[in-house]
């Protein structure tokens, strides 16, 4: 495996390069002093198939996709710390939580993946979700631009339904190609912002874009014609939930255009439990114990907690004029009918 620097100069519109950029070799250190190494994994598929839950279970989308491994934003309540061998890192030999966020995973081969996904696995109308267990455009994708090159694979592609999830600005640089994935396919950018409060962010999602900046990629990519909303996920009762912050990031979302609003509650598996307990300890002592008493049981937190709190939630959004549902539409029939992929003359 190969370590290699993480940083570099800040990337506005970036050509896409035709060969996979090889990875320099020698660990970086983080403007806050930490380090972050990269190593490199093959990728057999590049999509991820969701298990098959009962309708209205939760499975909104079809495939995921995520092009790294482990996510440099290091959220406190990131689910994806996980031992689940699909997207956590306990299988590349990882058991420390916090190796998620300081040894991050390039897939290589991923776009060739993808491509070979696209041409035979995926079926019209079906839904790839980018980002569900990292950011796609967390500081790396500056350099490795995996999320560029897996546009310009999907805007061949015809009649599917695409989301971006992201906390990052650097989306923006890609709006070009989201354009033309958006000419003959769904698509939408979920921009994630648990709160407009910038200290408790930085508390909360140490090296993920101030908030500020999220609203600002809503508003250009919205400009740009992007279907694009918010996800306030998680929710955090007694931590984000406070009536004049969620006014306000539903006031703000209105202003930058977003077209929704969806909020779903914290859920913490072992060991991200542990771990963001631990953290927040140092800040809400007496929060952090409310939290080990709703989770005892179970990942998921009360029904009483969580009901009220996504209640109010939609409430908000209705008052905003957003929706409280993700705004990916269905793909037009012509498009379904027509759903083929310009590679060769392989269809779906
Ligand atoms: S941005 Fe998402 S994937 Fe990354 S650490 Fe935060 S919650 Fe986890």
């Amino acid at each position: 495996m190969m370590n290699t620097t993480l940083f570099e100069p800040e990337g506005t519109a970036v050509a896409v390069p035709d060969a996979p950029t090889p990875l320099p070799d020698a660990p970086t250190t983080l403007p806050a002093g930490r380090q972050v190494v990269l190593d490199a994994v093959p990728t057999r598929h590049a999509l991820t198939r969701q298990r098959q839950v009962p309708a209205g279970r939760g499975r909104w989308f079809d495939w995921s996709a995520n092009p790294y491994r482990g996510c440099e934003f290091g959220c406190g309540y990131c689910y994806a710390r996980c031992r689940d061998t699909s997207i956590g890192h306990t299988f590349l030999g990882h058991d420390d939580p916090q190796d998620f966020e300081d040894r991050i995973y390039v897939k290589h081969g991923f776009v060739d993946a993808l491509q070979q996904d696209l041409r035979r696995r995926v079926k019209p109308g079906e839904h790839i979700a980018f980002g569900t267990s990292i950011d796609p455009y967390q500081p790396i994708e500056r350099r490795e631009r995996v999320m560029r090159r897996s546009l310009r694979e999907l805007a061949r592609a015809e009649g599917l339904r695409v989301s971006i999830t992201t906390k990052s600005q650097l989306v923006v640089r890609d709006i070009d190609l989201l354009r033309r994935v958006a000419k003959r396919n769904a698509v939408t950018v979920n921009v994630t912002i648990t709160t407009p409060d910038r200290r408790l962010a930085r508390f909360l999602e140490p090296r993920a874009p101030d908030p500020g900046l999220r609203f600002w990629a809503i508003r250009r990519l919205r400009d740009a014609g992007i279907d694009a909303g918010v996800f306030v996920m998680p929710l955090l009762p007694g931590i984000t939930d406070g009536e004049h912050d969620l006014r306000r990031l539903a006031k703000r979302a209105q202003d930058a255009g977003a077209r929704y609003l969806c909020g779903q509650v914290v859920f913490l598996r072992e060991p991200s439990r542990s771990h963001f307990v631990r953290r927040l300890r140092q800040a809400y002592p007496r929060v952090a114990a409310r939290y080990e008493v709703w989770t005892r049981q179970g990942a998921r937190l009360p029904a009483e907690v969580r009901g009220p709190l996504v209640a109010r939630v939609k409430a908000l959004a209705a008052e905003h004029g957003l929706k409280t549902r993700l705004g990916l539409e269905p793909p037009q029939p012509r498009l379904v009918r027509q759903a083929c992929f310009a590679f060769g003359n392989a269809s779906v």
